[in-house]
């Protein structure tokens, strides 16, 4: 019996799906370069993917033909080697069509296995975020923005041989950087400044242990698929249900009220950003409400608009048709550490929230998904090859 490598890819749907797909395709040349098969696939490649939605690409390895085969015979590994997450914000969880909840980033890091996460944060600012292992395991942070782009075009920021060489340096059992080198020169047809940018990721990455006391110690949320024999029959598709008053006790006279929503399937996970709002500024306009695609808003009882952060996939659109300047602002997801209501906190504290809502507004959302502006990623693109040459 050889050994089998696997690597998974933690990607935002459509936005990052070819870069997820370039990842995990080179990770198989570079090994076959050292004589090893593999095959690289998406988890969802025959499904719908919403835009931002957590998804996952692999790549398995094996160091002959038959330990490959009996590696393939499970839909999805138990256990990586490596898992890399190319979006900063899934460090708080992925939740996606399918899964049944919230999963930790590294629920399939290996014991002693490698995270690594493109972002600018250091270590001490993702471990909080990520959940809590019951083993060791070693977080890496290639330094860079999240890799984004819109679902035509393909951000070339050398993200994904930057991630070759951070490989070669974790697991050299698997690929050397000599043999990743190959793989660019092959795939990109002589790219000779991705070669370089691989070799620089190499010598500059390293890793922390991260230990089973360290992380965010909540449980992931999760709930229970029915059973077969629990469904009814034929097809049926149950309504929206019609929405009820506030739960607030202390609210039911003045009629707050908050929209029904899907029970399972919360929306955090799907965000890279969120909106904040100023709600001394707010005019009641009610269109960040109509115009919601997820039903966020609670009406407050003095007729304001609360986006409910179990709801919220991060869209942007109550930002853009917002009539009042700076009232709502997208803020990276980052920045947040809970999904508690904004409206609580400026009804508890007003000077207090507004003291917070400007501390928010200035960490600016760092990726496009072509809605906020259009040639975002381009702009990008010379800044993330500053820091791949080591100017960061
Ligand atoms: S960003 Fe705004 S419009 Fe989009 S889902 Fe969230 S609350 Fe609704
Ligand atoms: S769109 Fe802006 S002004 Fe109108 S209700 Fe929403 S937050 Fe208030």
């Amino acid at each position: 019996m050889g050994r089998l490598f696997a690597i998974e890819v933690i990607y935002r749907g459509i936005f990052q799906k070819t870069l997820a797909k370039h990842i995990t395709r080179d990770i198989v040349i570079a090994a076959h370069k050292e004589g090893k098969p593999g095959i690289s696939f998406g988890r969802y490649g025959d499904s719908p993917e919403r835009n931002g939605i957590p998804a996952k690409a692999f790549a398995i390895v094996a160091t002959d033909d038959e330990t490959l085969e009996e590696g393939m015979a499970k839909y999805e590994p138990k256990e990586v080697d490596i898992t890399i997450c190319v979006d900063d914000t899934l460090c708080k969880g992925v939740e996606s069509w399918a899964w049944y909840g919230l999963q930790p980033v590294n629920r399939l890091t290996k014991p002693n296995g490698v995270l690594i996460i493109t972002s600018k944060q250091n270590p001490e600012d993702l471990i909080p975020m990520c959940h809590r292992k019951e083993t060791p395991y070693r977080l890496a942070v290639l330094k860079g923005t999240p890799s984004f782009s819109g679902l035509w075009v393909y951000k070339d920021d050398h993200t994904d041989v930057r991630i070759l060489g951070a490989i070669a340096k974790f697991l050299p059992e698997l690929f050397s950087l000599k043999s990743v080198q190959e793989a660019i020169r092959e795939e990109e047809k002589g790219a000779d400044l991705k070669v370089t940018s691989a070799a620089r990721s190499y010598e500059r990455i390293a890793a922390i242990t991260v230990h089973p006391n360290q992380g965010n110690p909540e449980k992931p949320y999760e709930f229970v698929m029915p059973k077969w024999w629990e469904m009814r029959e034929g097809v049926a598709i149950p309504s929206i249900a019609q929405g009820h008053a506030m739960k607030d006790p202390e609210n039911k006279k003045t009629g707050g009220f908050q929209p029904e929503r899907n029970p399972t399937f919360k929306k955090w996970a799907t965000r890279t950003m969120r909106p904040v709002v100023n709600f001394d500024t707010c005019i009641k306009c009610t269109l960040c409400w109509l115009q919601c695609p997820d039903s966020c808003f609670d009406v407050t009882p003095e007729g304001l608009y609360d986006a409910n952060m179990e709801a919220c996939c991060g869209c942007g659109v109550c930002e853009a048709v917002c009539p009042v300047k700076d009232c709502v602002t997208m803020v990276n997801e980052i920045a947040f550490k809970d999904n508690s209501s904004q409206w609580e906190y400026w009804r508890e504290d007003k000077p207090a929230y507004q003291a917070w809502l400007k501390e928010k507004i200035t960490r600016k959302p760092e990726r496009s998904h072509g809605f906020r502006f259009r040639g975002q990623y381009e702009e990008q693109v010379p800044e993330m090859l500053d820091i791949a040459k080591g100017n960061d």
